[in-house]
């Protein structure tokens, strides 16, 4: 790859498949996400840094894209064994540092969240066994760096402008650089598959559901602006068209905004059985993913006065306004 930066493609246990790790060969020398925590994983990582000549003790700093486990998981292992500084967000710092608490804490709150939206008891109780198992595959780390928004990150031979894009996950981060008009931006813009809006506990603490695709849309409005001629995406090819992508994803959630209107006009629906009716079993097998699609339409339509939520026996229905 060009721009002294490489991708190493980490495999995961996730239906997402591989997660991208760059390298940017600089000072320091960096490495953008790590893979997830696994033996497979850190060989391929090692493997992988050893075919662009360098060895992970070499690394001098890990920057860390967003909250999840796919991307985070061997953060620890690589600054332990290289001695490499772990710079994060501000916002991401708490759930980096206390992984397993905040995971635990995400389960609970994302359990309250499906049983509220029509979830059968024993699709959720499968679903945190599967959350609870998949938490090995992250890891806490201690974070040396803390970035924030609008910050200027100094390499040698090059700067990197640090952006808050949350949406996909409350601290997604993006990495611009100005000069070379390389973006690195995660899982905030992924070119084969739209980025999920993840219904994700509110790092301030609040109880309320956030609405993470109207919070996506905003910050997906923000990068279209950017002037850019690549994006490095967190899984998949890199990206050479954003401003067509980001319409592309803009176009896809109006018409899928529209389809859930109609299911809703049909008669009042709860959001899990709009799920099955967009996607039939994969609502059950990904139900927290595919819920969280349907609440983030929910929320566009709600906020544009157009559905309204009813309470039946404590669970969410959702009706035409
Ligand atoms: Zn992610």
């Amino acid at each position: 790859m060009s721009h002294g930066i490489h991708r190493i493609p980490i495999p995961t246990p996730f239906a997402v498949g591989r997660v991208n790790v760059y390298l940017i060969e600089d000072d320091p020398l960096t490495l953008v996400d790590t893979g997830p925590n696994s033996a497979t994983s850190f060989d391929e990582l090692t493997s992988g840094l050893a075919a662009l000549s360098h060895a992970l003790e070499d690394i001098e700093l890990v920057v860390v894209t967003h909250q999840h486990i796919d991307h985070l998981g061997l953060v620890s292992l690589v600054s332990q064994r290289s001695g490499a500084e772990v710079a994060a967000i501000d916002v991401a710092v708490p759930y980096v540092e206390n992984f397993s608490q905040e995971a635990q804490k995400d389960d609970e709150f994302a359990r309250s969240v499906m049983l509220r939206n029509g979830i059968p008891e024993d699709v959720v109780s499968a679903l945190s066994a599967v959350s609870q198992a998949f938490r090995a595959w992250g890891s806490r780390a201690d974070v040396t760096r803390v970035l924030h928004d609008g910050e200027e990150m100094g390499f040698r031979d090059r700067t990197l402008h640090v952006h808050h894009r949350p949406g996909h996950s409350p601290t997604d981060t993006i990495f611009h650089d100005r000069e070379r008009r390389v973006l690195i931006a995660a899982d905030h813009l992924l070119g084969h598959i739209s980025s999920n809006p993840l219904i994700t506990r509110p790092v301030d603490g609040s109880a309320e559901r956030p609405q993470a695709l109207v919070t996506y849309l905003r910050s997906l409005e923000a990068t279209r602006e950017m002037d850019v001629d690549l994006v490095l995406p967190g899984h998949g090819d890199p990206i050479t068209d954003h401003r067509a992508l980001i319409d592309e994803r803009f176009g896809l959630h109006r018409r899928r905004a529209e389809k859930i209107h109609r299911l809703i006009a049909e008669r009042p629906r709860t959001a899990y059985e709009i799920a099955q009716e967009l996607w039939a079993n994969v609502a059950v097998t990904q139900a927290y993913l595919t819920l969280s699609e349907v609440l983030g339409h929910v929320d566009l339509l709600t906020n544009a006065g157009r559905v309204r939520e009813v309470d039946r026996a404590g669970t969410a229905l959702f009706e035409a306004a």
